[in-house]
Formats: C-alpha cells, sequence, structure tokens
C-alpha cells in the first residue's frame, strides 16, 4: 500500500498527545529503563480504590447490556442526591449526565454549546486542545499570583467587555488544578454577577471538590449561578477511581433544553458508559458515608504531601501560591532567572526538560497550562509515594523533591 497517505482533518496537523498523559508514559519508560525518577508530572491518585466499591464491582460484573445514553437511573438519583446533600445544589436526576470521565462531558459541552472558550491562566491542559478540536476561539485570562491564580471578578468583566456581546463559555475549575486554590464564596458571588452581565455560561470543573484541605468548607459557583453552572466531576480524584473512566455532570434547570441534543450526542458517539462500572459507582454518590472517612484520611495525606512540597519549594526561594486542595502545586522559577539563563534555560518547557534529564525530575512546563514559557512557572503533581504505605503510616515520603535543591546548586 505504498504511495497512499492518510489526509487529516486540518485541526489534527498541530495537536499533539496530552502533556500529562505524555510525561507519565516517559517517566514510566525512564524507570523501566532503571532510571531514578521523581515522578511529578502526572495527577493521579496513589491511593487504593476504597474496599466497599471494589467490592460493588465485583458483584456488578455480571451486567451486560447496554444501559440509557445518559446513565443508570439508579446512579443519576444517587448522583443528585449527593451534590444537593453535601454541596447545597439545585440537582435533579433528570438533569445529571454520566459519561466515561469528566474530560469527555467538558467536551461534549464545548460541542454542543456556542461561543468562545474562556479560562484564567493557568488552567488544566486538555481545556485549550478541546476547544481546538471543535474550532472554538479559546482565550485565557491572565490571573495574579498573589491572589493565588484565582480569577477576579474585574478580570472576567473586563475580557468580556473586549469580546462583546454573545454567549460565552466560562471553564473554572475549582480546587484549581495546577495552583491548588480554592476560589473563595466572595470572589464566587462577584463573578456570578458578572457572568450574568455578560451572557457567560459557566463549566464548573469541581473534580477536586472532596479534596478540599484549605479548613473552609468548600462552596462553588452553582450556589451564586445556578441557572448558568455547569457542575462537572466524577470517580477520579476522591475517590482514587481515574482508570474507572467515570464522570458527572449536573445541567442547570435553566439548560434542559440541553438534555434531548446532549442524549442524542452520546447516543450517536459513546452509547453509555460501561455498564458494571455504572453499578458499582451508585455505592459511591449513595453510601458516601460509608466512605467519607476514607475521603477523608486520603485528603489529610494528600494536605501533608502539598504542604510539605510548598514549604520546601519556599526554603528553596521559589514563588509558590499556598495549596489548598487537589494534588497540585504551581511554584515559578523567577528568582532563579539569571542563574537558569546561564544554563541555557530560558523557557518553562527547556526548565522541565533540563530537571528530567539533569536532575531526574519529571514535571510539566507553565506554558502546557497556557502561560507564558518566560515566566518559568511548573506544574507539580505532589503524587509521587506509595499510597498504601503512606496510609499505614500516615507520612508520605516529600523528601525526595530536595533533590531539586541539588539541581539549583549545579555549576
Ligand atoms: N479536570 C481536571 C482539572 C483534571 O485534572 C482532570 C484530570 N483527570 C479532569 C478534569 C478529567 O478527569 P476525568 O476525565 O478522569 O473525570
Ligand atoms: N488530570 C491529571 C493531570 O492533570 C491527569 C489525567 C488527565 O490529564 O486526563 O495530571
Amino acid at each position: 500500500m505504498s504511495g497512499v497517505l492518510p489526509q487529516l482533518q486540518p485541526q489534527f496537523a498541530t495537536l499533539k498527545e496530552s502533556p500529562t498523559l505524555r510525561i507519565n508514559q516517559t517517566a514510566k519508560r525512564l524507570r523501566e529503563e532503571g532510571q531514578d525518577i521523581v515522578h511529578l508530572g502526572f495527577g493521579e491518585s496513589p491511593f487504593p480504590v476504597p474496599e466497599l466499591l471494589v467490592e460493588a464491582l465485583k458483584e456488578n460484573a455480571h451486567h451486560k447490556s447496554y444501559l440509557p445514553g445518559l446513565g443508570l437511573p439508579e446512579l443519576r438519583e444517587a448522583v443528585a442526591g449527593f451534590f444537593r446533600k453535601e454541596f447545597g445544589y439545585e440537582a435533579h436526576t433528570d438533569r445529571v449526565v454520566v459519561g466515561p470521565g469528566s474530560k469527555e462531558l467538558i467536551y461534549n459541552l464545548l460541542h454542543l454549546l456556542q461561543g468562545p472558550v474562556l479560562v484564567p491562566i493557568p488552567s488544566w491542559v486538555s481545556y485549550g486542545p478541546q476547544a481546538h478540536l471543535l474550532n472554538k476561539p479559546f482565550h485565557g485570562i491572565p490571573t495574579q499570583r498573589s491572589l493565588g491564580y484565582r480569577l477576579q471578578a474585574e478580570e472576567l468583566d473586563a475580557f468580556c467587555q473586549s469580546l462583546g456581546s454573545g454567549q460565552k463559555l466560562l471553564i473554572l475549575n475549582n480546587p484549581s488544578n495546577p495552583t491548588g486554590s480554592i476560589h473563595r464564596a466572595e470572589e464566587l458571588a462577584a463573578l456570578a454577577e458578572v457572568c450574568r452581565r455578560h451572557q457567560v455560561l459557566v463549566i464548573s470543573d469541581e473534580i477536586y471538590a472532596l479534596v478540599n484541605y484549605s479548613g473552609r468548607p468548600f462552596v462553588g459557583l452553582s450556589t451564586f449561578y445556578p441557572e448558568g453552572t455547569f457542575v462537572t466531576s466524577g470517580l477520579s480524584k476522591a475517590f482514587s477511581a481515574g482508570g474507572w473512566r467515570l464522570g458527572v455532570v449536573l445541567v442547570p434547570e435553566a439548560m434542559q433544553p440541553l438534555m434531548s441534543p446532549w442524549n442524542a450526542l452520546i447516543s450517536e458517539t459513546f452509547s453509555c458508559v460501561s455498564s458494571p462500572i455504572q453499578y458499582a459507582s451508585v455505592i459511591a454518590f449513595r453510601d458516601f458515608e460509608q466512605i467519607r472517612a476514607y475521603v477523608q484520611q486520603c485528603t489529610d495525606l494528600h494536605q501533608q504531601a502539598c504542604e510539605g512540597m510548598h514549604q520546601t519549594f519556599l526554603d528553596l526561594g521559589l514563588n509558590c501560591p499556598p495549596p489548598e486542595g487537589g494534588f497540585y502545586l504551581y511554584p515559578d522559577f523567577q528568582p532563579f532567572r539569571e542563574q537558569l539563563q546561564e544554563k541555557d534555560i530560558h523557557t518553562s518547557q527547556q526548565l522541565c526538560e533540563t530537571l528530567l534529564t539533569a536532575a531526574g525530575i519529571a514535571l510539566l512546563p507553565g506554558e502546557a497550562f497556557y502561560m507564558d514559557g518566560q515566566h518559568l512557572g511548573v506544574r507539580v503533581a505532589a503524587v509521587d509515594y506509595d499510597g498504601t504505605q503512606a496510609l499505614q503510616a500516615q507520612h508520605p515520603t516529600i523528601a525526595k523533591i530536595k533533590s531539586l535543591n541539588e539541581f539549583l546548586k549545579l555549576g
């Protein structure tokens, strides 16, 4: 079959494998080749899936039939009940959508809804490429390090004014990957006003909402802007089941007309999420009280790991907002700009490449999170420890990161 080349759709000319998944494969391969790698590149929970869920999956393995596209009715009911009780949202069974991960569901929403996509920067790596795949304009709104890179109402307001009228889609990830920040209730209330004024629909990506160690109860945008907020979540983070691929969306009441086209989209694409996974997942949301203590124990360990790293970064002289939730930190090497330039490192991409080859530390560059590369920010996923051991000992091994110290003293 020589001489025949596939003709790709133009969007794929520049599309690359997601940086998160790529660094995970690279770090694993280097380890298999015998290198000593500190893998801070990929954000996956290090803890086992709660035993109750593992048992439920075994018991439900026999389910073999296709399920309704929007999800197993018992699961949709359990999800709506969970979000009403846990966060006080106006969730309703008929407006829950179940999908193979919240990543796919966010992509579905961008597919279904008109308008340009807005994100605060830094923001998670996949939103931009998803918008690109769908030929949607994508805009990053700069935020301030001193405010933990949390989007402020004035920043959104000014940006929306520059765009003019028409529906806009804001993706707000709270708690944030990459910064670990959690929005304050007052900030969300002010953002809600701006969204109303400028016809902004919001995808509130709350996949880390249960991994909250800020000391404040988690409050989501939906509390202040219920009519325009889609909440996305799933099993990947707090329930440590990323590979189960189960995500959910709460659709606001005012967006009910979306349910029928969404059902049609699902029916023509992935049909439904794996039935045993859906049956087992009912337990996670319906019987959360039986899992709560375990989720809290894992969250305490995430807190120890993230706060330990944070202190280490400050000791090293890096800038880094304090983490409050999730698994991540976003330090920057601005104070070392000159020393790094002497090593011919000018961008966060070059910094990460050198840290991997010279120090064996896998990180992701701020550029992947839409930041200017010159800013020298990096995303750290503080999950490189054995979760099972940590649960037993209640003490993750964060000391490994101290090898950064050695790197900075090089030359
Ligand atoms: N949003 C953020 C911010 C994430 O870090 C992830 C990573 N898994 C996702 C969404 C997607 O999660 P999933 O598809 O596993 O539900
Ligand atoms: N969310 C994780 C991260 O940011 C990885 C999983 C993914 O990207 O789908 O590292």
